[in-house]
């Protein structure tokens, strides 16, 4: 692990990422670092001046892994000599979890820690919902996706506003990108409308994707609703007893495929139904759409300033895997399995080392360029050059004065 930090981490890109500029501002001086030790010691409130002080202690105490948390009115290393009214977090980027665990229910492919192609496109799905209505909705620009490295993904969004709401702003946010709510003794989890009237605008707007997504993921991939116990669940979700008795009838006769039930489910909005019938299945047909395929959101991890949150390029301690950035436009193409582990690029960096003849085994700053985490550093670059260019024209904007 020693050699990772010594000779693969990026710290220039993450301070780059943190602090929105070349010069440690306090956006990087007063930013919290947690660190967990082996065998189980968590270290807080630890701080840096810039990228060379944070890799020299990262080498030093060899951590598991290290968290970011906020960035707050004083230097985090010195919490112990201020007033505790004086140490409050003040900076933070909006963060967002995503979790394969709150997929288990509905997922028929694996189960527990083990995690497929075909159960990836869950988070693929959320991904893009998420950074559409995120983009959309809320304007923000600087999203950084990032694979958890094992079965989720983190989404850290760096633009200046995002970074300045509050924990009641987060609160309110992620309130309003919440639609599915419930843990497992709860059937039906969207709970986002009066009755059967129209769907709040955001979350209608997300449901046009999330039609063709049901068809794919749903019916026809994990075929969801094949048996007994999919099916059952998917029928305590219609309010009309006569609905459920009917469908309930057919298919405990005869073994038929989601794609087939759901088209069951269709007719029933059909053939002579009253108005209010109708519009109770159309109105259960788009939220069980939502619950099966809308972003699950660990709302916890978004809503408070402090919340600490792995950094990217740490190393999954059960995988080996590092967490690299992800590009949201690819995410259908990204396959978990194939993020380098640590001793992978290990390897690859002796291997560079031994064909250079020795010169290159010394020990080099960018020797990331060397290895298959080149392309992860690069698109951090990348996000990191769009944020500073911000920071520049918000500078030049704004005039001499710059107290951030
Ligand atoms: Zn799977």
């Amino acid at each position: 692990m020693l050699a990772f930090y010594r000779r693969l981490y990026p710290y220039k890109s993450i301070f780059g990422w943190l602090n929105h500029e070349h010069a440690p501002t306090k956006r990087f001086t007063h930013r919290e670092w947690a660190f967990t030790l082996p065998p189980d010691t968590y270290v807080r409130y630890q701080s840096f001046a810039d990228a060379e002080d944070l890799k020299k202690q990262v080498c030093q105490l060899n951590p598991t892994r290290f968290e970011i948390g906020p960035v707050y009115s004083a230097k985090p290393r010195d919490r112990k000599t201020v007033r505790a009214a004086n140490f409050t977090p003040q900076l933070r980027e909006l963060v967002f979890d995503i979790d394969m665990t709150d997929y288990d229910e509905i997922r028929t492919c694996c189960s527990g820690a083990d995690i497929c192609k075909r159960c990836w496109a869950f988070i693929a799905a959320a991904v893009h919902i998420l950074d559409h209505s995120i983009r959309d909705q809320f304007g923000y620009k600087h999203l950084l996706w990032v694979y958890s490295g094992r079965r989720g993904i983190h989404l850290w969004i760096s633009d200046k506003e995002a970074m300045e709401l509050t924990d009641e702003q987060r609160r309110a946010l992620v309130g309003w990108l919440t639609v599915i709510q419930g843990g497992k003794e709860m059937r039906k989890k969207v709970n986002v409308r009066q009755g059967s009237k129209p769907l709040p605008p955001g979350i209608q707007m997300a449901l046009e994707p999330l039609g063709p997504i049901f068809h794919e993921l749903i019916l026809l991939d994990q075929d969801c609703f094949a048996e007994e116990e999919g099916w059952e669940t998917l029928l305590q979700l219609f309010p009309d007893p006569d609905v459920v008795r009917g469908l309930r009838a057919k298919w405990e006769v005869k073994p038929l495929s989601s794609e087939a039930k759901w088209e069951d489910v269709k007719n029933m909005t059909k053939a002579g139904k009253d108005q209010k019938t109708h519009d109770n299945i159309k109105a259960a047909m788009e939220d069980i759409v939502l619950q099966y395929t809308y972003p699950r959101l660990d709302a916890e991890v978004s809503k408070h300033r402090n919340h600490l949150l792995k950094a990217p390029f740490c190393v999954h301690p059960k995988t080996g895997r590092v967490c690299v950035p992800v590009d949201p436009s690819t995410i259908d193409r990204f396959r978990p399995e194939r993020v380098p582990t640590v001793s992978q690029l290990l390897r690859e960096l002796d291997e560079a080392g031994a064909s250079a003849g020795g010169e290159a085994a010394a020990e080099h700053h960018s020797d990331w360029q060397k290895t298959s985490l080149k392309p992860y550093v690069d698109m951090l670059d990348r996000h990191v050059a769009a944020l500073m260019d911000e920071t520049r024209r918000a500078k030049r904007d704004a005039g001499p004065d710059r107290s951030w």
